[in-house]
């Protein structure tokens, strides 16, 4: 007897799906993520489980939410305060000299 990939009972041939190398009920074999029950015409297969085609992970457009731009942003920012803290005779000189420049002007 083969048995559901994703519930583990048992399959009968009436009610079976046969995909990924693996056997499904027709009710079981649905998007990992949304529970869209598929078909062998309309699914995606990511690690041997089943996706519809909005939730492909191979898109990468839900999987990739936590790498936005603003992480990246925050992290940019992060470093240039630090590399302002490591340096804060370079900033006070710098504005020394310009308040000098000024008072010769
Ligand atoms: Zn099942
Ligand atoms: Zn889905």
């Amino acid at each position: 007897m083969q048995s559901c990939a994703r519930c583990g009972f048992v399959v009968y041939p009436a009610e079976k799906i046969n995909c990924i190398d693996q056997n499904w009920h027709k009710a079981c074999f649905h998007c990992d993520v949304c529970k869209m029950v598929l078909t062998p015409n309309n699914f995606v297969s990511h690690k041997k489980r089943p996706y519809c085609s909005v939730h492909n992970p191979r898109n990468n457009t839900f999987t990739s939410v936590y790498e936005t731009p603003i992480n990246i942003n925050a992290k940019k920012q992060s470093k240039a305060s630090s590399e302002v803290r490591g340096h804060p005779e370079q900033n006070h000189s710098s504005s020394m000299h310009a308040i000098q420049h000024v008072s010769v002007l």
